[in-house]
């Protein structure tokens, strides 16, 4: 089953192919199915579920993963849904023409 899929080509996801070793554990630990096998090491297979959470990078033994966890668009989406504090994205808060912040400061995009 697919997961839900965000916003499309801003998760900060990256991978380094060569330090992977096909251990395996960033498909165990990512809730969203981000990754898939490939031969004896993993690709990134969708891109576009990644939640940024940042469990991949905190638990790949060869440092072979980053994300910005809890920064990207992704996590501002994800907080203004819940209406968290925090939810401004890279764009910046949604602001009035006075500048003051409108709609809670939620991510304008
Ligand atoms: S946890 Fe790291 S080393 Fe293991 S398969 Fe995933 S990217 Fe490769
Ligand atoms: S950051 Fe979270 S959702 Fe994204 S690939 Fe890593 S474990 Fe999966």
């Amino acid at each position: 089953m697919r997961s839900l899929v965000y916003l499309k080509d801003v998760a900060t996801i990256k991978l380094d192919e060569q330090k992977c070793t096909g251990c395996g554990m960033c498909l165990d630990v990512c809730p969203h199915h981000v990754f898939a096998m490939n031969g004896k090491k993993v690709r990134i297979d969708s891109r576009d579920t990644c939640m940024e959470c940042g469990a991949c990078s905190k638990n790949c033994p060869a440092e072979a993963l980053q994300v910005q966890s809890g920064v990207g668009c992704a996590a501002a989406v994800i907080n203004s849904m819940l209406g968290r504090n925090g939810g401004e994205c890279c764009c910046g808060p949604q602001t009035d023409k006075d500048g003051s912040v409108k709609n809670g400061g939620a991510c304008c995009c």
